[in-house]
């Protein structure tokens, strides 16, 4: 950071300061992950610097040789990793490509039925404070008041009564693997298109580990930066038949140009992707979870669904009398980062977030095994009983920071 350093200490201050915040530190938050150096020095790469708008040999600026060999290499990878028909690899989130998904296909107005927010859902499938609210009407499915899983009976009433143009599956809380299979069978039966949003789970469906959604969809979008690994931005998958619609959905629908050093750590995570060393830490990702929703339960704490079948444990704080927040800010004081959450039951009281969300990607990225799942379950339990006790909450955070330390993210 040599030139950072000199022009502006300030900011190089911070990206010191939060490398190590991020070294001594427990990254529990399931939005997020470590990518690899190769990736941050793509994303740090002169590819930065080239203005896009178009598509490879279709442009409307010269200069565009190597973006465009960055942008088919991309492209390819991509197709043959999630074995799917068309790609299109310049959303700057996973929020703009649901934005281009919508807009294929849909015109204003248009009905989408997803998942209820508080159940999961994310606010890019209709939250009313989201735009997508304001341009589509959508409804929402729940999940089970006793089990907390999917309700597709309700899914399958609800798409016969209103009739939505596209379905949406996918969430962001959601510790359960979705059935994109039955989701299809009820698309089909109302003529409605199927769009799955695997944001969270992207990782895990590259590294087969779980079930992909792309056979059975007409649409998938991810983010590249929660399980992916791959830096922050958003990718589309779709049948070939859409493939026109998404790519001029996105560019010049809702984007102008895209980033080619983002494009250019996409290809790189879709290589990485295929190697042994990723398919590892998604497995580990998996029995992690499974690991530390176990301890955690044995500790008492009710975990929303009774468990987990992806990278995702929500705890449902009430029954221990925590508040979400106040757990939040607990365990950030002792360096574990996660975040509060809403679960299903605080639906019917607006206002309250009685969850706390932990995600298994981000440490099992920096090589903890089932082994430090009880310390991290012991060390979250014995945070929140001693919320109050400075001194024993000091003692925490220096285990914790202990055990950060161990697996240093950047060696
Ligand atoms: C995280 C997430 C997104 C990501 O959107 P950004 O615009 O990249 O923040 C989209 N959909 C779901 C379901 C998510 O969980």
């Amino acid at each position: 950071m040599q030139h950072l350093l000199k022009d502006d200490p300030d900011v190089a201050a911070l990206i010191k300061k939060e490398e190590s915040r991020i070294e001594n530190t427990l990254d529990l938050i399931a939005a997020e992950n470590h990518s690899p150096r190769s990736i941050m020095e793509a994303l740090g790469s002169i590819f930065n610097t080239k203005t896009i708008e178009g598509y490879p040999g279709k442009r409307f600026h010269a200069g565009c040789v190597y973006a465009d060999e960055i942008e088919e290499l991309a492209i390819s990878r991509g197709k043959e990793l999630f074995d799917a028909e068309h790609i299109n690899v310049q959303p700057h989130s996973g929020t703009s490509a649901n934005l281009a998904v919508y807009f294929s296909v849909l015109n204003v107005g248009d009905r989408i039925l997803s998942m209820s927010l508080p159940h999961g859902g994310h606010l890019s499938h209709g939250h009313r404070a989201s735009i997508t609210s304001r341009c589509f009407d959508f409804i929402h499915y729940s999940v089970d008041r006793e089990t907390e899983l999917i309700d597709y009976e309700e899914v399958r009433t609800l798409a016969e009564q209103y009739r939505p143009k596209m379905i949406v599956a996918g969430a962001s809380s959601y510790p359960r693997l979705i059935d994109y299979e039955k989701m299809a069978v009820i698309a089909k039966d109302v003529s409605a298109y199927l769009f799955a949003d695997m944001a969270h789970i992207a990782g895990l469906v590259a590294a087969k580990v779980i079930p992909s959604p792309v056979p059975h969809c007409d649409f998938v979008t991810f983010t590249t930066y929660k399980t992916m690994m791959g830096g922050r931005g958003g990718v589309i998958l779709c049948k070939q038949d859409y493939g026109k619609k998404i790519d001029s959905a996105v560019f010049p629908g809702c984007q102008g140009t895209s980033a080619v050093n983002v494009i250019a750590a996409k290809a790189v995570i879709f290589k990485l992707a295929r190697a042994q060393h990723f398919v590892d830490i998604q497995k580990q990702t998996l029995s992690n979870a499974v690991l530390l929703a176990t301890e955690l339960a044995h500790k008492g704490y009710r975990l929303v669904s009774g468990g987990t079948e992806n990278h995702q444990v929500l705890v449902d704080l009430a029954a221990k009398g925590f508040d979400g927040s106040a757990a939040e800010q607990t365990l950030e004081s002792v360096g574990i980062i996660a975040n509060r959450n809403v679960v299903p039951r605080d639906a019917e009281h607006p206002g309250a977030v009685s969850g706390i969300r932990l995600g298994t990607a981000a440490i099992s990225a920096r090589g903890m095994s089932g082994q430090e799942m009880p310390r991290i379950a012991h060390l979250i339990d014995s945070a929140l009983v001693n919320s109050g006790n400075k001194e024993v909450l000091k003692q925490i955070s220096l285990d914790a920071e202990a055990l950060a330390r161990k697996f240093p993210v950047y060696a």
